[in-house]
């Protein structure tokens, strides 16, 4: 990085909120991760080729033989009106009860997260994000020079306890709280899901002190056991912000997700998105929206939710067999990712190119952190990898962490 800065001859030039824009720590290491002698257990890209390209293909074919004049051409800023209606569908399935004029259409949740980040935050205000947090969304604050404010999560997710502290700190140093950043469910990076109990609680807690909730809910359909879990905005629809995206349940490279706001917000953010992108991708939504008319979706989400469960019990089994006493790690009930924690002592960063030595990656848990915490921590992924690489992945890696511990 220090010598990016060095080098880059325009740096006197940008705006401050350019200094925030850092290339992440996932970005740096996608470059050596696609070796393919590498295990990694690094990149979150959902299995797509799980899909049935075949007839995803021929859709499309016919979607533009047949309405080729609407699929190649601008739509709404807020996103074509009958995707919109399926969206209520898939939300419903999370007990949310929301008309298709509440929702706009993004370029993944991803673009909601900058739109939303745009029309709240001034440089300096409050962000509060979960100890551990998604590291995109704490890109995107940093782009818009917010100051993030973890508040610790167990293994039931956020801790109501440690929201109220922290909530109380603030009002005491009168600062203002623009929103609480949170993903309740299958957390990324760290896999855990809050509770239904705590649920209730933080939204409590948020109606007291009167801050606004952003519910980022990408891998809510993708639950190993049960129903799908009830989503906050389902029992807030005033406070809670909800962004939604097809990236885990269809696919992630057609980029659409979308957001979910109370009707004021919606209108700024339909403002936003048209000084942005004017509109989303008609093909793109388009195709979403035939997908969803004409294919068994629910099936397909069911298989994925099957591909990814056999994943998770690969890699929750290696861990359990293969890794040194003293390391503990989260055990997911869905979504994508395990969050591993070393035992004291050792350094997930400083032992990352020593394990990709070993040809096994994974991402240090300082990613996931605003503050410089995390080293003992890092994200480990079962999405991509098949099964036996899951485990193959995990034995290199465990044998890293003997050497780290004998060093
Ligand atoms: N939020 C979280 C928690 C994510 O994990 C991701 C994708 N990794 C996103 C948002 C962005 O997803 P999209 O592809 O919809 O932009």
């Amino acid at each position: 990085m220090e010598q990016h800065a060095r080098t880059d001859a325009y740096v006197d030039r940008y705006a401050a909120r350019a200094a925030g824009m850092v290339p992440s720590e996932i970005r740096a290491l996608f470059a050596v991760v696609s070796r393919p002698e590498v295990v990694s257990l690094a990149g979150g890209a959902p299995y797509v080729s799980a899909l049935p390209l075949d007839a995803v293909g021929g859709m499309i074919g016919e979607l533009v033989a047949s309405r080729g004049a609407e699929v190649l051409q601008y739509g709404s800023a807020q996103g074509d009106e009958g995707l919109r209606e399926r969206i209520c569908e898939v939300m419903a399935l999370e007990g949310v009860q929301a008309g298709a004029d509440e929702i706009v259409v993004t370029v993944g949740a991803q673009q909601a997260l900058d739109l939303i980040t745009k029309i709240f935050v001034d440089p300096g205000d409050v962000v509060l994000a979960e100890a551990p947090s998604y590291v995109g969304a704490l890109g995107t604050f940093a782009s818009y020079q917010a100051d993030v404010v973890h508040v610790p999560l167990d293994d039931a997710g956020l801790v109501p306890s440690a929201l109220r502290e922290t909530l109380e700190r603030l009002r005491r140093e009168n600062r203002r709280v623009k929103f609480l950043y949170t993903v309740p469910t299958f957390q990324n990076p760290a896999g855990v899901t809050l509770s239904a109990a705590r649920r209730a609680e933080v939204l409590e807690i948020c109606a007291e002190y009167d801050v606004l909730i952003v519910e980022d809910n990408p891998y809510g359909l993708i639950g190993f056991d049960g129903e799908p879990m009830r989503a906050l905005r389902a029992d807030d629809a005033e406070r809670v912000i909800y962004l939604g995206s097809f990236s885990k349940t269809i696919a992630s490279g057609l980029r659409v997700g979308w957001v979910l706001a109370p009707h004021a917000v919606r209108a700024k953010l339909v403002l936003a998105a048209e000084s942005a992108i004017l509109c989303p991708s008609n093909f793109s939504q388009l195709a979403v929206r035939e997908y969803l008319n004409t294919q068994p979706w629910r099936e397909q989400i069911k298989g994925f939710r099957e591909l990814y469960r056999e994943r998770r019990d690969t890699m929750l089994d290696a861990l359990a067999e293969l890794m040194p006493a003293g390391c503990t790690w989260t055990r997911p009930a869905g979504g994508f990712f395990v969050w591993l924690t070393l035992p004291e002592g050792l350094d997930a960063k400083a032992m990352a190119p020593r394990a990709l030595a070993e040809r096994v990656a994974y991402v240090p848990g300082t990613g996931f952190y605003a503050d410089g915490g995390g080293h003992r921590h890092m994200r480990l992924s079962y999405c991509f990898p098949e099964p036996h690489r899951i485990r193959e992945g995990v034995r290199r890696l465990a044998g890293v962490v003997e050497q780290e511990i004998v060093m």
